[in-house]
């Protein structure tokens, strides 16, 4: 999957919005136990934390403290109800022991009730504790029997072969029936087969043994909690013997994305019209039919389809037969499928229209609703070239018959990657030569590569449980920049990749960050694993890995991966295993490498200090803490970091010196003295680095006098490396500054994006909390820099790729910061093509531009929204609503989010990306938090809790508050809603991000003085 605006051109000005949101799991908190449970099992503490934390409130008010000493105080004194670090335990106070007693008391009483009124207890989650007595207690069904199977994950003792899955939707009434028979292997003896059904009403049940004369009828007991139903056979279930479970059952259509759900979209008439489609990973096949609905129950598929004669339909592999099978209906029936998983089964049942192409014996077509057909010839053609280059690149062929891409009108992810179906948003597949601008065109491109590269890393060797997420998803971004880099190099993706590292070390150096390999149980849990660490960081590392083995024995290491271990399932260690397969072992262990970074979250900091021939190099956790003393901290972290360094000697790309540092410190000897050292050359390396002040002078002088010695990609880097240091107080922010002076000699879109986006964080902060001086002065910087090169742009679709992009960037964050004459201009382009009826063509990479200068006056914005809702082309519909979004009308902006989330006039789709940019603007970030506060039950059973759209929405409506009452805000709206909700990930980072928000601010203070 690829999840929808992760990948997008964004708001110029938002990047801390695409904080992601994250917090460390530790495996033993989520093991088979409930959440609740912890308050039974490890409360105590947790409760008298709250009690303290009103005392240190109260007391704080009293002393006068500011909030940040408070927090350090409540994190002290949390500290004391746990191991202090030397194994010994603290003496509580007084009024702690009070405390401790009185929960232990509740505690124990609950305990006593659990084990007298058993029937009030074990319905649900949270009654079980985490020893193995407890585990022996099983909760009970919905019927009051018990149910046979008390933990999340599914048990191994009956493995599916293969599932016949029968299914008639019904379109007009929204409901569908399903038959599914389920051919099963007895691993263990057994009474029971446990697997997963959700929201579905089951209606008959029978077990069928090779052996036995008849079907027996079974019955289903049913476990809502963890959508598990459990079959009670009627005799033993045999070790090595296969049975079929047949299981018949109807449901609803869903009317959120998840699961088999229907969508409505007008044809070329605009006539309303209905079609049902599949989103299933992670955990929705299950509400589809009842299913061992975990990545590594892989089985055969037999899928059949009963529809209207006028409906068409298609699954994962190619139709075999329609039948008749009543009056106006048919049966359609697909080929077996090879085996796979349950999340990458997929079906649809609609009118779309398609063209086709014929490689390699695979038939690739790409499918829309029919006026928007003429839109899909770049995909087909891109889809093409980059199957042939997966194939090659492997030496696997790809094993099916056809390949369909689908566009659906309406759909929450990017893009899916169902093996043989594809499905895709319609902004991500089509392309039109009119409204689509270069950068669109790179966002189809590199969402068909990530899928593309999922049929090969995800659909042929998945990985065993979502705690590995990044083996799917980190490989597929890691292929997709490569893929893009090898077929079409005029796109230059290469520094689109460079600029998400960037953001993602940003999320990664947060202390509620988690290592991209992660213990996951609950639903949420596993819904927060679709973020930017699986997808960026761990695409991130394999980058550095292939940098550092060098491309050669990186590509044969993925081939023995492949090879290995195709129609099977994966861990982490597999994939280094296979590395090592074509390593020296005793020169380089590539598992006991990857391993640093896999496991701990975070990345490292490197230190260098150079003294004549001598570079002494150092390192420690890189984290931006809201205490100043833990600013870099905690000495048990230690990464094995394959360092790259060039220097005025060799500064030539071809001839980067690389270094293992695995120590916490060592000295490299250079062959000669040099005038200067860059290390992590083009930041192919996930650290950062400091340089002693003589040598941060030096490489500032570098830039001002010669910056070409260095590629756009270390210039970037640079910069993005020393305002990274701001952060943490190792480098002032004046030098920071001093080290910008050179852009005025910079043409190249990397370096500029990332000074503007670090200048955007700091005026975007300032602004918000009314400092008009402090926004004047990093508007001021700007201008001085970069003035000249806004006035010099033409408003054209004109020059290379990188002129257009650069063009693209330097103009978006001119008029939204109302810098030369940018506005005028904009407004006047806007004017006449509103004059022309929007006829008149305008030039695609400055477009949204053009309409966000349009979207000020009442009448253009009232134009915009007439011309959005008649326009066919998606991609000119999101560069309209980004700029219906940007007005600064509070009623406008209230209106937007509200229909969005009604998901008539503007579909529910758009609404994470509209909440994103009502939040860049002053009144509208307040705006945004309050529609979220009062909507938050309609989002979450919207988009489902943890999902990426819940994720973003919590990270930009919060994430440029700066206040101590708007932090105290957020915590205490979260804490009202359920302990689930307040320990998401994305909810701890966006008040560490608020607390530090507060800090930087102080910061700023500071440089004014
Ligand atoms: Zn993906």
């Amino acid at each position: 999957m690829i999840e929808n605006s992760m990948f997008e051109e964004e708001p110029d000005v938002v990047d801390l919005a695409k904080e992601p949101c994250l917090h460390p799991l530790e495996p033993d908190e989520v093991e088979y136990e409930p959440r609740s449970s912890r308050l039974l099992v490890r409360g105590l503490g947790e409760n008298e934390m709250d009690e303290d934390e009103e005392d240190y409130e109260s007391s704080a008010k009293l002393l006068g403290m500011s909030f940040m000493n408070r927090s350090a105080g409540l994190r002290n004194n949390a500290s004391g109800y746990r191991q202090s670090s030397d194994g010994s335990c603290l003496v509580p106070s007084l009024r702690t022991m009070v405390v401790c007693a009185v929960v232990l008391l509740i505690a124990v009483s609950v305990i006593m009730v659990i084990y007298l009124l058993p029937k009030c207890t074990f319905t649900k989650e949270g009654c079980h504790k985490k020893n193995h007595t407890m585990e022996l207690i099983y909760p009970l069904a919905t019927n009051g029997k018990r149910f046979p199977w008390a933990k999340t994950r599914l048990p191994s003792n009956v493995v599916p072969l293969h599932y016949d899955l029968i299914l008639q939707p019904n379109l007009t009434t929204a409901k569908f029936s399903g038959s599914v028979q389920i051919t099963v292997n007895v691993i263990q003896v057994t009474w029971n087969i446990i697997l997963h059904s959700s929201g579905l009403n089951i209606t008959k049940a029978t077990l069928t043994s090779a052996g036995w004369n008849q079907a027996k009828p079974v019955e289903v007991l049913e476990y809502p909690v963890r959508d598990q139903i459990a079959v009670v056979a009627p005799d033993a279930l045999l070790v090595g013997q296969n049975y079929t479970l047949s299981i018949d059952y109807s449901s609803n259509l869903s009317d959120t994305y998840y699961g088999f759900y229907k969508v409505s979209y007008k044809d070329e008439h605009a006539n309303k019209r209905w079609l049902a489609a599949t989103q299933f990973e992670p955990l929705a096949a299950r509400s589809a039919f009842p299913c061992f609905d975990e990545p590594a129950f892989k089985a055969t598929f037999l899928i059949k389809i009963k529809r209207d004669e006028q409906h068409s339909t298609l699954s994962n592999m190619p139709k075999n037969v329609t039948i008749p099978v009543a009056a106006g209906i048919v049966q359609d029936e697909f080929s077996v499928s090879l085996k796979m998983s349950t999340y990458l089964v997929a079906f649809i049942v609609a009118n779309l229209k398609n063209i086709s192409k014929e490689t390699n014996r695979t038939l690739v077509s790409v499918y829309a609703v029919p006026q928007k057909l003429g839109q899909a010839e770049h995909a087909l053609d891109t889809a093409v070239t980059l199957l042939e280059f997966y194939q090659k690149y492997f030496h696997i062929e790809y094993p099916l018959q056809k390949l369909d891409l689908v566009a659906i009108p309406d759909f929450q992810a990017g893009a899916m990657e169902n093996w043989g179906l594809i499905t895709f948003r319609e902004t991500t597949l089509l392309y039109d030569d009119k409204t689509s601008s270069a950068m669109d065109k790179k966002l189809v491109t590199a969402v068909i590569a990530h899928e593309l590269a999922h049929q090969w890393f995800g659909n042929l060797v998945t990985m065993e449980w979502w705690n590995d997420l990044w083996l799917n998803e980190g490989f597929a971004t890691f292929m997709e920049y490569f893929a893009m880099e090898r077929t079409f190099p005029g796109l230059q993706t290469d520094e689109d990749f460079l600029k998400l590292r960037f953001k993602t070390m940003m999320k990664d150096s947060l202390n509620a960050s988690r290592p991209i390999s992660s213990a996951v149980q609950s639903s949420e849990q596993i819904e927060e694993m679709f973020d930017a660490l699986s997808y960026i960081k761990g695409a991130s590392l394999l980058l550095m890995l292939k940098k550092y083995i060098r491309h050669d024995s990186f590509q044969a290491g993925i081939e023995n991966y492949l090879h290995n271990h195709s129609y099977r399932s994966t861990q982490s260690d597999d994939l280094w295993d296979s590395m090592n397969e074509v390593t020296i072992l005793d020169i380089l262990n590539v598992k006991k490498l990857m391993k640093t970074w896999i496991l701990q979250k975070g990345f490292p900091l490197v230190t260098v200090k150079r003294k004549g021939k001598s570079l002494y190099v150092q390192q420690e956790r890189f984290l931006r803490s809201v205490e100043s003393e833990n600013w870099t901290s905690d000495a048990s972290y230690l990464w094995h970091i394959p360092l790259s360094y060039i220097t005025s000697n060799c500064s030539s790309f071809f001839c980067p010196y690389a270094y293992l540092l695995d120590q916490k410190s060592a000295t490299i000897e250079l062959q000669e003295e040099v005038k200067w050292v860059k290390f992590n050359v083009d930041m192919n390396g996930y650290y950062i680095v400091h340089y002693a002040e003589d040598d941060w002078n030096t490489l500032i002088n570098l830039l001002r006098t010669d910056p070409a010695a260095l590629s756009p990609k270390d210039r970037a880097h640079l910069i993005n490396n020393i305002f990274s240091l701001v952060g943490i107080g190792k480098v002032s922010l004046l030098k920071a500054f001093h080290l910008l002076d050179y852009l005025v000699k910079e043409n190249h879109t990397a370096p500029i994006s990332q000074a503007l986006f670090q200048l955007s964080l700091i005026y975007d902060l300032v602004e918000k909390r009314g400092m008009p001086n402090l926004s004047a002065v990093s508007k001021g910087k700007v201008e001085k820099l970069l003035g000249s090169k806004i006035d010099q742009q033409t408003w054209t679709d004109n020059g290379t790729l990188s002129e257009r992009e650069f063009r693209s960037t330097v103009l978006a964050f001119a008029c939204s910061h109302h810098l030369g004459n940018c506005s005028t201009t904009a407004t006047k382009l806007f004017n006449e093509w509103k004059a022309s009826n929007g006829t008149k063509s305008l030039p695609t990479d400055v477009m949204k531009t053009v309409f966000a200068a349009g979207a000020k006056t009442d009448d253009g914005w009232e134009f915009l929204l007439s011309m959005y809702t008649s326009s066919v082309s998606e991609a000119e519909k999101h560069k309209m609503l980004e700029a219906l979004a940007s007005t600064e009308d509070v009623r406008k902006l209230i209106w937007l989010m509200q229909t969005s989330l009604e998901g008539d006039l503007i579909r529910a789709q758009e609404l994470s990306h509209i909440i994103t940019t009502v939040s860049q603007s002053l009144p509208g970030h307040l705006l945004a938090w309050d529609f979220v506060k009062e909507n938050w039950e309609k989002l979450i059973r919207k988009f489902h809790l943890g999902s990426f759209a819940i994720q973003n929405i919590v990270t930009v409506s919060t994430f440029q508050f700066s206040t101590e009452a708007h932090l105290l805000e957020v915590k205490t709206f979260f804490e009202s809603k359920s302990e689930k909700i307040s320990q998401l990930r994305c909810v701890k980072e966006a008040i560490e991000t608020i607390q530090l928000n507060i800090k930087t601010q102080c910061l700023c203070v500071c440089v004014r003085h």
